[in-house]
């Protein structure tokens, strides 16, 4: 029996366990050869039993013991008590469930780079490195990265992501990332950017983007947007940067498509500038709330423009990370985790973070709930992303996009608020079940589906060709 069938094998009497009947296609890598992973589990239909239950849905608000009914990758019911004759049950007694995390930026591209990482070594921090090796990648390269970035998702409970893609070198590229995240089974957006080191006066592939706008359709999964250039008056630095005409030519294109767009704003000036030139919207994300003032908050308000906030990487950053002044000036602050290159894929650390600076910066004068943190890390995003139709709370018709999270490790036992334990003391490794549209591709913290051994195996094989090319040592 082969691999693969091997794969089918377990799988079937995984999904059979579930109450499954069906079985969905595998695929094979980018440029073919072995399947990075098995086939996605079938949408099934079972019940959450006895959990803890944080729909982030105002009307129906939380169970402190309750069902969450699932049938055909939708949610059917959330109560107390759901009778449903056939369902499988999944005991979700000393857990918490809450829809699954929405990242809202992310360069997947970048994770399979984080063995070649040195903290403390200048030239081997994230800009150096992703840059040097980024300039050599395949479009297998491409895909072995965001496969791994995005069980590494998984594995946090990240069920929807935004593939924040500024390494595009070519069509190819572009479809060996899109490829990665519909194999995953997780829901996403796909910001199509630019290729690193290309002359900043030159466009991106448009023609290439509309073909790809064209290929993915209206999948409930999958959207497509586009990430900018930097727009700040700055050209130097390694990620491209472009004029307020350029901008203006790239986002009317986009925004003709209708097209998101996505931009870095870590310096300062950049919103001062695209006010100016009038391209402010509600379409527009940017990331990295540092270095703006009143003046550019009150413009972001009025224009409906929202931010995401990846706050493990930007404490390190120059500047003070403004969320705060965001969201008390009306603006829409969702979580992201920006990259496990350097960092690590962790939402329930990203909370905690926030809500610690926010009580250094304001001596806990600005009232962030533990709450707030969580809507912002699942509804937030979804709002963020325009996914909020289908996903981001527990709300009967939407998607089944959920988690369970154990709290009986030593890390938390007993424990009081919910929302406190999931901002507090919550780490990764709590999270036992992960079901994104129905499917359950993590079940008692182990994935349902995927070969993760084989990913990393990928994904030391490209690095291992990326440095020969770069001539890193
Ligand atoms: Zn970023």
């Amino acid at each position: 029996m082969s691999k693969d069938q091997l794969d089918r094998r377990t799988l079937l009497v995984a999904t059979t366990a579930l109450g499954a009947t069906a079985l969905m296609p595998g695929g094979a890598s980018a440029q073919g050869g072995a399947p990075a992973a098995g086939p996605l589990p079938a949408r099934g239909e079972f019940v959450v039993r006895g959990a803890r239950v944080l729909t982030m849905d105002d009307k129906i608000g939380d169970l402190a013991a309750g069902d969450v009914h699932v049938r055909d990758g939708a949610i059917v019911a959330v109560a107390a008590s759901v009778a449903a004759p056939g369902a499988e049950t999944i005991d979700g007694k000393g857990m918490i469930c809450l829809p699954g995390f929405v990242d809202t930026h992310w360069h997947h591209w970048t994770t399979l780079l984080r063995p070649v990482m040195q903290a403390d070594d200048p030239k081997r921090t994230y800009f150096p490195v992703t840059f040097a090796l980024g300039l050599h990648y395949t479009p297998d390269d491409s895909y072995h990265s965001v496969r791994l970035g995005l069980a590494q998702a998984l594995a946090a409970g990240v069920t929807t992501t935004h593939d924040w893609a500024h390494n595009v070198r070519s069509p190819a590229h572009a479809d060996a990332e899109v490829k990665a995240m519909r194999e995953s089974g997780l829901r996403g957006r796909f910001a199509y950017g630019p290729a690193l080191g290309m002359p900043n006066d030159k466009p991106m592939d448009f023609p290439d983007i509309a073909r790809l706008k064209k290929e993915i359709g209206s999948d409930p999964m999958l959207t497509l947007g586009i990430n900018s250039r930097n727009v700040d008056g700055n050209t130097g630095g390694t990620r491209g940067a472009i004029d307020p005409a350029m901008a203006k030519k790239e986002w009317s294109t986009a925004r003709e498509m209708g097209l998101p767009i996505t931009l870095h704003t870590s310096g300062t000036g950049a919103i001062k500038l695209l006010n100016e030139a009038g391209l402010l919207g509600p379409d527009l994300q940017l990331v990295h709330p540092l270095n703006t003032d009143a003046a550019d908050w009150e413009a972001l308000a009025k224009h409906g423009v929202h931010y995401s906030v990846s706050p493990l990487g930007e404490a390190g950053r120059a500047g003070e990370m403004q969320f705060i002044e965001m969201i008390q000036a009306g603006v829409k602050v969702s979580i992201s985790i920006d990259n496990v290159t350097a960092e690590r894929a962790d939402v329930f650390a990203c909370m905690r973070m926030l809500q610690t600076i926010n009580r250094h910066r304001t001596g806990g004068k600005f009232k962030l709930t533990t709450k707030m943190l969580v809507r912002m890390a699942t509804l937030g995003g979804a709002e963020d992303l325009g996914f909020a139709d289908r996903t981001g709370s527990l709300t009967p018709g939407k998607r089944a996009d959920l988690i369970l999270v154990r709290t009986g490790e030593p890390n938390m036992g007993d424990i009081g608020d919910p929302y406190d334990a999931l901002v507090q003391l919550a780490q990764p490794s709590d999270v036992d079940t992960v079901v994104v549209d129905g499917r359950i591709l993590r079940r008692k913290g182990a994935f349902t589906a995927l070969d993760y051994g084989k990913l990393l195996a990928d994904a030391a094989q490209s690095v291992a060709a990326l440095k020969a090319k770069a001539n890193w040592s």
